[in-house]
C-alpha cells in the first residue's frame, strides 16, 4: 500500500501540488487525469523521492519514505521520454536495470539472460533482442522501457503519459497490452495521462488533478457518469456544459430556457453527456417530455462504432452529440440544417454555483 499524507510541493512559491492524500492499493491499476500542468510529473517525482514534498508525507506499507532517497523505495519510474540507451541493444537496455539496480543485483549472466528473455516475451519484443534502440519504432522503444523498469520488479509503477508519443492504433493496443502485463505481474500501476479516453480505459481506480489538487478520486464509470464537479466533467471532453442562472425550475442558456430538474433550483451549470443527448430534424421537434435546444448542423466527424455530430446552438457555442453505430446508420445532415438536440430531462446532470454537483442521473451501471 501506498500512503500520500498532504503532500504540497512549491515552486518560487507556487504550488504545483497541493496538499494531496491518497491511498493506493496493492495489485491496482490507478490512473490520474489532468491537464498538462496540472502537476501530474510532479506527484509522480514525489512518489518515486526525485522531489522532496514542502510538507505532508509518503508512506509505503506503513513505512514512512518521504526521508528516503529514490534508489531504496523499490519503485519503477517509466519516464515521460523513453532515456534509452541508443548505443545498447534492446536486450542490453532491459538487462542494465537488473545488473545494476540498488537492491540485490543480479550479476550471474545466464540468470539476467534468462530473466531479460521472459521479460521481452512478456511485453511482445521476443526477436529484438539484438537491434540497436535506436533502430526500433516508438512503440517498440515504449516497450524497451517498460521491460527495462518491470525486469527490476518494483512494487509500485509509476508511468508518466507511456502512450503519449505513440499514434492512436498503436495507442489503443498497447492499452490493452499494459493491463494484462500489470495482471500477469501482479505489481501497482499509477499511470498518468492528459487523454480521459486512456484514463477512463485502463484503470481500476482514476484519480483527477486540477492546478495541483485532487478533485475526484473513484472507478472510471462513476467518474464519467456522476462528475463530482463541473471542472471533471469538462475535463472528461464527453459533456456539453451549459453556464447560466436558474429562474424558478428553469434555466436561461442565452435566450433560450431548459426545464430543471426538481430540487435544483440553485442551477449555474448544466451538464448532457453527448451519448445523452439525440438530433431531430428542424426546429420545435423534439418529443414530449424532453428538453430542447435549437441549433443548425456544422459537421460531423466518423469514428469507426460512433460518429460525433457538431451543432452550433442559436445563441452561439458548440454542442456536441455522440450516435452509436451499433443503433443505426449514421444520418447525414447539411450544413446549417435547422436542427433540435434534445435529451430526457433524468439524463442531465446539475451543478450549483460552487461547480458542486447538485443532480444526476440515477440510473447508471456500476455507479451506487
Ligand atoms: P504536468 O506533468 O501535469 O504537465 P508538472 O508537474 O510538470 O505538470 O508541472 C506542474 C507545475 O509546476 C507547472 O506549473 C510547472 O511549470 C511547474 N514546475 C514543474 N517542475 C518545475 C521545476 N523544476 N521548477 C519550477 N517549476 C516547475
Ligand atoms: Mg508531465
Amino acid at each position: 500500500m501506498l500512503e500520500l499524507l498532504g503532500l504540497t510541493k512549491l515552486y518560487d512559491g507556487t504550488p504545483a501540488i497541493q496538499d494531496v492524500s491518497l491511498t493506493v492499493r496493492d495489485d491496482e491499476y490507478l490512473t490520474l487525469l489532468g491537464p498538462s500542468g496540472s502537476g501530474k510529473t510532479t506527484l509522480l517525482r514525489l512518489i518515486a523521492g526525485l522531489e522532496r514534498p514542502d510538507a505532508g508525507r509518503v508512506r509505503m506499507n506503513g513505512t514512512d519514505v518521504t526521508a528516503l532517497p529514490a534508489h531504496r523505495r523499490s519503485l519503477g519510474f517509466v519516464q515521460q521520454n523513453y532515456a534509452l540507451f541508443p548505443h545498447m541493444s534492446v536486450a542490453d537496455n532491459v538487462a542494465f536495470g537488473l545488473r545494476y539496480r540498488e537492491v540485490d543485483p543480479v550479476t550471474d549472466d545466464a540468470e539476467v539472460a534468462r530473466r531479460v528473455a521472459s521479460m521481452l516475451e512478456l511485453v511482445g519484443l521476443t526477436g529484438l533482442d539484438g537491434r540497436m534502440t535506436g533502430q526500433i519504432s516508438g512503440g517498440q522503444k515504449q516497450r524497451v522501457s517498460l521491460a527495462r523498469t518491470l525486469v527490476t520488479e518494483p512494487r509500485f509503477c509509476l508511468l508518466d503519459e507511456p502512450l503519449g508519443a505513440l499514434d492512436a492504433n498503436l495507442r489503443e493496443r498497447m492499452t490493452v497490452e499494459l493491463r494484462r502485463i500489470r495482471e500477469a505481474l501482479g505489481v501497482t500501476f499509477i499511470h498518468v495521462t492528459g487523454n480521459e479516453a486512456e484514463a477512463l480505459a485502463m484503470g481500476d481506480r482514476m484519480v483527477v488533478l486540477d492546478e495541483g489538487r485532487v478533485i475526484m478520486v473513484d472507478e472510471p464509470d462513476v467518474v464519467f457518469g456522476r462528475p463530482e464537479t463541473v471542472r471533471v466533467a469538462k475535463f472528461l471532453n464527453a459533456y456539453n456544459v451549459f453556464s447560466g442562472n436558474a429562474q424558478g425550475d428553469k434555466f436561461g442558456v442565452g435566450a433560450h430556457e431548459l426545464p430543471l430538474p426538481p430540487g435544483t433550483q440553485g442551477a449555474a451549470h448544466y451538464a448532457v453527456r453527448f451519448d445523452t443527448a439525440s438530433i431531430a430534424r428542424g426546429h420545435g421537434t423534439a418529443p414530449a417530455g424532453h428538453a430542447a435546444l435549437p441549433a443548425k448542423f456544422i459537421t460531423s466527424e466518423f469514428m469507426g462504432a460512433k460518429v460525433i455530430y457538431f451543432l452550433e446552438k442559436d445563441t452561439g457555442g458548440v454542442v456536441e452529440v455522440e450516435r452509436h453505430l451499433s443503433r443505426a446508420d449514421p444520418v447525414d445532415y447539411t450544413k446549417d440544417e435547422p436542427v433540435t438536440v434534445h435529451w430526457d430531462l433524468a439524463d442531465v446532470t446539475v451543478f450549483d454555483t460552487d461547480g458542486r454537483r447538485i443532480y444526476s442521473p440515477e440510473a447508471l451501471a456500476g455507479a451506487a
